[in-house]
């Protein structure tokens, strides 16, 4: 199957993603991460201001991800589409066969409060965030250092969360449409909001999710 994370920035996708990866052993394909590890400066920029990066460069770098190999059997997708013009490249070139939708609430004073205390692994890409108070000093998976994204402060958080509800927010529409979104409440600790998700997981009607889930 294949899932896609959708919601606010801080809303948990990633931390979500990489639980759920775990559990039922498929790739994650983090957008902002592809990003970030390019080597083209210029999209660093964009990065750190909270700007979208240009569409090409987009485009060329998620074709090339989902064209690998171990992303054939399934994987959970965050950050791609993520505008109205990446919306229908994604539909008009078949980007990704997305099966299932999961959407993230979670209210704006609860993002705000995450935002100082991400931590991600600078090794792994594990995710921390310091408001969970388990006193990790080091990544728990790896024991690599914490490094701190350079667009999470509260000013870009501003400009992230204005971008989301303006440009993301509204392609959320063609993928009910489609009946493949689930509704997540995504404010309690990582732990809970997944077994929120896992619960609206098996009381959908998507086909093969149920199934999917339940093994
Ligand atoms: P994220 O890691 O999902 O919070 O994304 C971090 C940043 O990466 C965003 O603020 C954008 O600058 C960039 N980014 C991620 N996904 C996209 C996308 N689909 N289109 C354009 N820019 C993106």
């Amino acid at each position: 199957m294949n899932f896609l994370m959708f919601g606010a920035p801080m809303a948990g996708k990633g931390t979500l993603a990489n639980i759920l990866a775990e559990k039922y052993n498929l790739p994650t394909i983090s957008m902002g991460e592809l990003l970030r590890n390019t080597s083209n400066q210029e999209v660093k920029e964009y990065q750190a201001r909270g700007e979208m990066v240009p569409m090409q460069i987009v485009l060329d770098v998620i074709k090339e991800r989902l064209s690998q190999e171990d992303v054939q059997n399934g994987y959970i997708l965050d950050g791609f589409p993520r505008t109205p013009e990446q919306l229908t490249k994604f539909v008009e070139q078949k980007i990704a066969n997305i099966d299932v939708v999961v959407d993230l609430e979670v209210p704006y004073e609860r993002l705000l409060e995450r935002v100082t205390g991400r931590r991600t692994c600078k090794e792994c890409g594990y995710i921390y965030n310091t408001s969970w108070n388990l006193g990790y000093e080091q990544c728990p998976k790896c024991g690599g250092e914490w490094g701190i994204r350079s667009d999470d402060n509260e000013e870009t958080y501003k400009k992230r969360y204005e971008v989301y509800l303006n440009e993301t927010l509204p392609i959320l529409e063609y993928f009910k449409n489609e009946g493949k979104v689930i509704v997540v409440e995504g404010q309690s600790e990582p732990e809970d909001s997944y077994q929120n998700m896992i619960n609206a997981f098996k009381a959908s009607n998507i086909k093969g999710l149920k199934e999917f889930i339940e093994g």
